[in-house]
């Protein structure tokens, strides 16, 4: 028997759950057989994180010889309780048990697909964390289900010319493509905000950035290298987001969605971040930084594209464009559907509303603030309060 103590132990067994759902999810995709062998290390895994020994209702794991930390894992648990469920039971008995998981999943389910059946999309660009992908604090064990790689990759080849997952996070090395199960070619996958992504040939594209701004942010991403391998401060690449080197932005976490830091901790690490920053950029030219009380993003600064010499940061709106040029979708002749489930995802509505009218949404939230933004930006949204009810209106949409 294996045992699950330090927080890299968990984060193998995860990564290895992404083969067996890869696998799994092809032949699932192309409707062959497999067998209950193929499903067992996902019911190890399972039985794996269970027996992780608990204090005050979270998993409590090891990070060295002198340190715990305390870990909601209701997304890793509830993930492979859904996929083992899946790919042994039939879909209506699967739909039943989300149905018992989330209310208003039938009612939301069939508004969704009646205002989407029988559209077919130039270009679908969708989100991933908490849009087509349930939210999990861990970016690291965030490994998308089966279930959701089976729903969304129907839809991406019967309802869509093309399919972009376009995130915020990293693209490789502990980023998008690592955690994502789906058959090759499905998806095309754009990181960093699609300031980078893969083609379809596997190489990877880049919305250029001048070599003065680059040299600034690898000197950025040593100095945040170096300070994380202190003691001290190590604590801040393990949890939520960690440190997270993308194109044209660095993510360092200074707390997660369970608050593992003590407040006055996470904002003292704040500060020694601007301290650096301050250092190496004084006049404010090169970056901005967004604090979304978990993690700091640091983000490269670009022109302002109405030529007003501005310099805003690089959203997902200016991804949009730069993947619509960079991969000829043709977003120009519509129809296109973009999803989301935050306030930075909302830029990509009016980047793909000045390319074409024909623009349908469907935001994930219940937030009423962010569905009020949504419908006035956007006359054909759809709000829905949950992933996984997305996914199952994409994938009736492929019936
Ligand atoms: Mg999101």
């Amino acid at each position: 028997m294996r045992s699950i103590d330090t927080l890299e132990q968990f984060y193998e067994i995860m990564s290895e759950t992404r083969s067996t759902r890869r696998v799994l999810t092809c032949l699932h995709f192309r409707n062959e057989p497999y067998s209950d062998a193929h499903i067992a290390p996902l019911k190890e895994a399972l039985l794996y994180l269970n027996r992780i020994p608990e204090a005050n209702g979270q998993k409590c794991l090891k990070l060295d010889d002198k340190k715990t930390i305390l870990l909601d894992l209701t997304y890793e648990i509830g993930e492979l309780k859904k996929d083992i469920f899946f790919l042994e039971h039939n879909e209506p008995d699967f739909f039943k048990m989300l149905a018992d998981l989330h209310d208003n999943f039938a009612k939301e389910v069939a508004e969704g697909v009646n205002k989407l059946k029988d559209i077919h999309f130039k270009a679908f660009i969708t989100d991933r964390d908490g849009t087509v992908n349930n939210y999990c604090g861990r970016y690291a064990s965030s490994i998308q289900s089966a279930y959701n790689a089976v729903f969304l990759s129907r839809f991406a080849q019967c309802c869509t010319d093309n399919s972009i997952i376009l995130t915020s996070a990293p693209l490789d090395n502990i980023g998008l493509v690592d955690l994502s199960v789906s058959p090759k070619n499905a998806f095309i996958f754009a990181g960093s905000k699609g300031r980078e992504y893969f083609n379809k040939e596997g190489k990877r594209c880049q919305f250029p950035i001048a070599q003065e701004k680059q040299n600034i942010l690898n000197m950025l991403n040593e100095k945040l290298g170096n300070l994380v391998k202190e003691p001290k401060y190590l604590q801040f690449s393990l949890i939520g987001s960690g440190l997270q080197y993308k194109f044209g932005q660095t993510t360092i976490a200074r707390q997660d969605i369970t608050k593992t830091i003590p407040e006055d901790e996470s904002l003292a690490f704040k500060a020694i971040v601007a301290s650096i920053i301050k250092e190496i950029d004084p006049e404010n030219k090169f970056f901005r930084t967004e604090d979304t009380g978990k993690d700091l993003e640091l983000i490269l600064t670009i022109e302002n594209s109405d030529d007003s010499q501005e310099l805003k940061d690089f959203d997902k709106g200016d991804g949009v464009t730069f993947l619509n040029n960079d991969l000829k979708l043709e977003m120009e002749t519509g129809p296109n559907l973009i999803c989301g489930d935050t306030n930075s995802d909302v830029p990509m509505l009016p980047s793909a509303i000045e390319k074409s009218k024909d623009v349908y949404s469907v935001f994930v939230t219940k937030d009423d603030a962010l569905k009020e933004k949504v419908r006035n930006t956007c006359k054909n949204s759809i709000i829905v309060s949950e992933p996984d009810i997305l996914v199952t209106i994409l994938n009736n949409l492929a019936q």
